[in-house]
C-alpha cells in the first residue's frame, strides 16, 4: 500500500508547527515539516520531528481499567460509562455539586476543553473546572486583561523577526520555543538586539547581545528601574500615554521610589546595565518583550505581568506590528484551553460566571440552570481533595509530576472518594485513579487547537487509536450522556459552530475556514480573516491601563540551613511531564537521565564532581540526581529539569501562591545539596 501523507499540528508546545505524518499500513512511520505552515514554515525542531515514537509504544492504554485494591482490572467501555456516570452523579447528590471537580487539558482540542468545561458546569451546577495554565500562563490571563483587555499573545511570531530589539525576560526559548527564537535571530541577522533577563545563563542568554543575571524574582525591580529612568530621561511616548492609556499619574508616584540605584541593588547587577537596558529598548523604533515562565511563576506573577505591559505602554511599544508583548504558551492548546472556558471564574471567551449576562446567555444556549458562584482552581481542588472535593474527573492532565510539593498531591489523590483520568499512558497521576479511560493521542483525532499567537488550527485524524481507546471527543460525549445530559455531537466541526455562536471572538471561525493557514482570533464574523496584532487603534479594554506592579521578594530565600536558590525549567529534547518525549528512543538517547546543574565553586566546596550523585533537599522533601558543573548557574543556585519522574524536581517546589492568578512559586525556593552515593529511585 502506498504511504499517505497528512497535514496536523505539533503536540507538543504552543508555537503549534505544522507536521506533516506519513502512515503506512495504518501506522504513523515519520515526521516531515510543513513547509506551507504559516508559522513553522518548513522547520521543526527536535521533539518535533520525532514526535511519532510514542504514538504506537507499546505503554498505550488500550481498555478501560478499574481499580480492584491495588491492582487494574480491565473492564469494556459498557461497564466504564455507567461506573463512572454513577460515581459522580453519587458524590454530586450527596454532597452537592460543588464536590465535583474536573480538570481538562491543555493536550486536547478546543472542541474536547468545550465539552469538558460544559459537562461539568451542566452536569453539577458547578465551575470547579480547570487546568495546568493554572501552572504557567495564568498571570499572563490576569495581568493583561487588566493591563490591555486581553490576555493573549498581543502580535503574531512572525512579527518578532521584524523587530529591532528583543528583550527576552525568563524564557529559554532556545530550548522552549526554538521555532520563535528562530524568529528572533532572523531579526539579529538583520542587525537586531537580543537582551536577556535572566538568573541562569540559559542557551539564549549565552548568543545575546546583553545579558542580566539577576537574582531570583527581581523581576519589578529590574522593569521598574527601567522604567524609571525611561521616564527621567523623557524616554518615554507622551503622546501614546496621553491619547491611550490611563494611570500614568500612578505609576510616576510608583516610580518615585524605585531610583535605578535601588533596582540594582535588589537585582544584583549594575546600575549602569539598567540604564543602558532601557535607553536600548526605549529607543528602538519596534521592540518586543518576550516572557515566559520565568515571569509567570512566582507568588508576584501576576504583578510581574503588569510590570512587562506597564514597560511596553510606557514606550508606545504595543498596538503595532514588530512590537508588542509575546507570552510563551507552553503546551500545544493551552491557548484554546483558556480561550474554551477551561477556568473556574469565565466562560468560553472569557465571559464571566459572575456575569449576569453572559450567565443568562450560556444558560439559555445550554439549556440548564448555571452556577453563578465560581469554582476552585487546580491547586485549590487538590489541596481540598478529601474535603471540598470528594470526585475529581481528570482528563489528560498530571498533577502528580506537574503540580508543587508533589508529596502533598500525591496524597490528596489518595483522599478522593472516586477519581477517573482519562489519558493516553498510565501517568504518575493515572497510578492513583479509580477508573482509567484510554484516550487518543494528536495522530488519532480530529480538532482544533489555538498556538500561542491565537491561530486556530487543524488537527487531522491520521490513523486509529490502539485497542479499545477512543478519542476524548467521543468519550465525553458518551459520559454526557451517561449523566442524563443531551451530547448529540458527531463532528468537532459542529461544536465549534456552537463556539462560534456564543463567542463573539471566534464568530468567523470554522473548520472549512482552517484548511489553509488557520484563522487568529479575534475573527467575528465568517468574512474576517482574522487578526494579525491585537490593540490597533483602542486596547481591547478601551484604553490601556497602568497597573503599579506591587513588589512581593521570594517567599523562601536561602539561609544557613537550606543556603541555595532552585531554578527549574524544561530543556530541549523533553517536554513537560515527559510522558511522550521519554517514550521516544530517540529524544531518550539526547537525554535519558535527571541532572542538576550547579556552580563550580559550590561543587567545589561541597566536594562534588561531574557526575555525582548528589541530594537536593527542600523544606517539603529530596530527589536523588546526578550533579552536573556549570557556569550557566549562578554561584549559590541551583538548576534542574521538571520531565523525570525517578527526580521529580516538583517534590521540592514552593506550592505558595500568587494572590492574584493563584500561580504557585514554582521558579524559587531554597534548598541544600548533599553529596551521595546515593541510589536511583528508580521510574
Ligand atoms: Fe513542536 Fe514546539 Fe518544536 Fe514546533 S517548536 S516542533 S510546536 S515542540
Amino acid at each position: 500500500m502506498n504511504p499517505e501523507f497528512i497535514k496536523t499540528i505539533c503536540p507538543y508546545c504552543g508555537t503549534g508547527c505544522g507536521l506533516i505524518v506519513k502512515v503506512e499500513n495504518g501506522k504513523v512511520v515519520g515526521i516531515y515539516p510543513d513547509r506551507e505552515h504559516p508559522v513553522s514554515r518548513g522547520t521543526l525542531c527536535i521533539k518535533g520531528w520525532f514526535a511519532h515514537e510514542f504514538v504506537h509504544h507499546p505503554d498505550r492504554l488500550k481498555t478501560p481499567l478499574v481499580r480492584i485494591g491495588n491492582r487494574f482490572e480491565a473492564i469494556s467501555w459498557d461497564e466504564a460509562i455507567p461506573l463512572a456516570a454513577e460515581k459522580l452523579k453519587a458524590t454530586a447528590e450527596t454532597y452537592g455539586g460543588d464536590a465535583v471537580g474536573g480538570l481538562c487539558s491543555a493536550k486536547c482540542t478546543n472542541e474536547e476543553n468545550y465539552l469538558f468545561q460544559k459537562l461539568i458546569r451542566m452536569a453539577f451546577r458547578t465551575n470547579n473546572v480547570d487546568h495546568c495554565a493554572r501552572l504557567c500562563h495564568a498571570p499572563t490571563a490576569a495581568g493583561m486583561a487588566q493591563t490591555t483587555g486581553s490576555g493573549a499573545m498581543t502580535n503574531s511570531i512572525s512579527d518578532l523577526a521584524g523587530a529591532e530589539c528583543s528583550l527576552i525576560i525568563g524564557s529559554n526559548a532556545a530550548e522552549s520555543h526554538p521555532i520563535i527564537m528562530g524568529e528572533i535571530y532572523k531579526a539579529v541577522d538583520r542587525g537586531a538586539t537580543v537582551i536577556v533577563i535572566d538568573p541562569r545563563k540559559t542557551a539564549v542568554a549565552q548568543n545575546a547581545a546583553m545579558h542580566l543575571p539577576i537574582n531570583p524574582g527581581t523581576d519589578i525591580p529590574l522593569l521598574a528601574g527601567m522604567m524609571r529612568h525611561i521616564v527621567d530621561a523623557g524616554l518615554h511616548d507622551e503622546a501614546f500615554i496621553r491619547e491611550r492609556v490611563e494611570g500614568f499619574e500612578e505609576l510616576k508616584n510608583f516610580l518615585q521610589s524605585w531610583t535605578v540605584e535601588r533596582a540594582a541593588g535588589e537585582c544584583g547587577i549594575g546600575g549602569d546595565m539598567i540604564r543602558n537596558v532601557a535607553e536600548i529598548y526605549a529607543k528602538a523604533r519596534e521592540a518586543a518583550i518576550v516572557y515566559c515562565m520565568g515571569i509567570t511563576q512566582h507568588a508576584c506573577g501576576t504583578a510581574n505581568v503588569h510590570a512587562v505591559c506597564d514597560l511596553a505602554m510606557l514606550c508606545g511599544k504595543i498596538g503595532r506590528e514588530f512590537s508588542g508583548v509575546y507570552p510563551l504558551r507552553g503546551q500545544n492548546n493551552v491557548q484554546g484551553s483558556c480561550d474554551m472556558g477551561g477556568l473556574p471564574n469565565v466562560y468560553p471567551g472569557y465571559q464571566g460566571v459572575t456575569d449576569p449576562a453572559a450567565q443568562e446567555k450560556f444558560q439559555q444556549a445550554w439549556e440548564r440552570d448555571l452556577s453563578a458562584k465560581p469554582g476552585l482552581t487546580l491547586t485549590e481542588m487538590i489541596g481540598g481533595a478529601g474535603k471540598e472535593i470528594r470526585s475529581l474527573y481528570i482528563m489528560a492532565e498530571n498533577p502528580a509530576m506537574s503540580d508543587p510539593d508533589v508529596n502533598h498531591v500525591l496524597e490528596s489523590l489518595t483522599k478522593l472518594d472516586f477519581l477517573i483520568v482519562q489519558d493516553i499512558f498510565l501517568t504518575e497521576t493515572a497510578k492513583f485513579a479509580h477508573l482509567v479511560l484510554p484516550a487518543a493521542c494528536f495522530a488519532e483525532k480530529t480538532g482544533t487547537y489555538t498556538n500561542t499567537e491565537r491561530r486556530f488550527q487543524l488537527l487531522r485524524q491520521a490513523v486509529e487509536p490502539p485497542g479499545e481507546a477512543k478519542g476524548d471527543f467521543e468519550i465525553l460525549c458518551l459520559l454526557a450522556n451517561g449523566l442524563g445530559l443531551d451530547f448529540p455531537y458527531i463532528h468537532p466541526g459542529e461544536v465549534m459552530e456552537e463556539i462560534a455562536s456564543l463567542v463573539p471572538d471566534y464568530g468567523g471561525v470554522r473548520f472549512d475556514r482552517l484548511e489553509r493557514a488557520g484563522l487568529q482570533w479575534p475573527c467575528p464574523d465568517t468574512y474576517h480573516s482574522g487578526t494579525r496584532y491585537l490593540h490597533e487603534h483602542k486596547f481591547t479594554r478601551g484604553k490601556g491601563l497602568f497597573v503599579t506592579p506591587q513588589y512581593t521578594p521570594p517567599f523562601e530565600k536561602p539561609d544557613e540551613a537550606y543556603p541555595y536558590y532552585l531554578n527549574t525549567g524544561r530543556m530541549f529534547a523533553h517536554y513537560h511531564t515527559g510522558t511522550m518525549t521519554r517514550r521516544s528512543p530517540f529524544l531518550n538517547r539526547e537525554l535519558e537521565k535527571p541532572y542538576a546543574e550547579i556552580h563550580p565553586e559550590d561543587a567545589e566546596k561541597a566536594g562534588i564532581r561531574e557526575g555525582d550523585r548528589i541530594r537536593i533537599i527542600s523544606r517539603r522533601g529530596s530527589i536523588v540526581t546526578a550533579a552536573r558543573i556549570s557556569e550557566r548557574v549562578a554561584k549559590g543556585s541551583i538548576f534542574t529539569p521538571f520531565h523525570f519522574t525517578e527526580a521529580r524536581a516538583n517534590i521540592l517546589t514552593n506550592p505558595v501562591l500568587d494572590p492574584i492568578s493563584k500561580i504557585p512559586e514554582f521558579k524559587v525556593c531554597a534548598v541544600k545539596v548533599e553529596k551521595g552515593p546515593y541510589e536511583n529511585q528508580g521510574r
